[in-house]
């Protein structure tokens, strides 16, 4: 069957026999529950199937595809033809999962954002071994005091240890993207800093870095009535540009700021 790839659905398979080698050799499968996202038209899911996973689940949005993977792949995997956006993913096994998944470039930063936002202490993945554009995952990994640093590595460094694999050129998938990619591991750290409330930290990282290149004296003053005292307390420099100050402390201001209930 041909398949025709559709574009709202950022759909550009990997067909790179080398690059899909290596993806599945990134972590351990054998023996693992394994769940994909996006599998398409089946190229890293049958990669995936030769190291023989316990068990195998793929969460697929497009009617089309989801019925190839289903006539291809039989009961060797169990598809749920679903927005990833609209599932639990902790409802879907009672075992930790490995998940794979070349994600869909358009909503990939809101995929990573909501797993990130909603995982607690009893995490629902082993690892996560996810492409992104070369573009973002340079933001995911970025370090505080240089220009790629900001609201994307502060979230994930926040709950998850992440790793670079590899660079991946776009002549490595059909219909060929504009623009490289790079394939990130990730893996939950045991003891993350407790928030009362996640949606505090994404406010007060957008309005810190809502102006990236001015200091944070105004931000600052936007969050807390006693600017001051708090900037005192954890000896800030107000005069540090947003990307001066590293995401250990931007966890800090957080609670500082739940905890004043400002
Ligand atoms: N994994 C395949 C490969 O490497 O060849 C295809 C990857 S392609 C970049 C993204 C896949 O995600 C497509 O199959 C697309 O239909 C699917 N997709 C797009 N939006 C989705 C969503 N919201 N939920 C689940 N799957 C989605």
């Amino acid at each position: 069957m041909h398949i025709k790839a559709k574009k709202s659905l950022g759909q550009n398979f990997l067909i790179d026999r080398n690059i899909l080698e290596q993806i599945v050799d990134v972590v351990e499968i054998n023996n693992k529950e394994i769940l994909e996202i996006g599998p398409g038209s089946g190229n890293l899911t049958a990669h995936i199937l030769k190291k023989k996973p316990k068990k195998f689940y793929v969460i697929e949005k497009d009617n089309d595809l989801s019925s190839l993977l289903s006539e291809k792949f039989n009961d060797e995997i169990n598809i749920i033809n679903n927005d990833v956006l609209k599932i639990s993913e902790d409802k879907i096994s009672k075992e930790k999962l490995t998940v794979f998944g070349n994600l869909p470039y358009n909503i990939s930063t809101e995929i990573l954002s909501k797993w990130i936002i909603n995982l607690n202490r009893e995490f629902w993945f082993n690892e996560l071994v996810l492409m992104f554009q070369k573009e973002v995952a340079d933001r995911i990994i970025a370090k505080s005091n240089t220009s790629n640093y900001g609201r994307l590595s502060i979230l994930s460094n926040w709950k998850l240890h992440v790793k670079k694999i590899i660079d991946i050129k776009p002549e490595s998938f059909a219909p060929k993207p504009k623009i490289d990619s790079t394939l990130l591991v990730f893996t939950p750290r045991k003891n993350f800093f407790e928030l009362k409330d996640p949606r505090n930290l994404e406010m007060i990282t957008r309005i810190f870095f809502s102006q990236r290149r001015k200091m944070i004296k105004k931000p600052f003053n936007q969050v807390f009535k006693n600017a001051k005292e708090i900037s005192d307390k954890f000896n800030i420099d107000l005069n540090l540009r947003p990307q001066n100050l590293s995401s250990e402390m931007y966890l800090n201001l957080t609670k500082e700021y739940e905890d004043l209930g400002s």
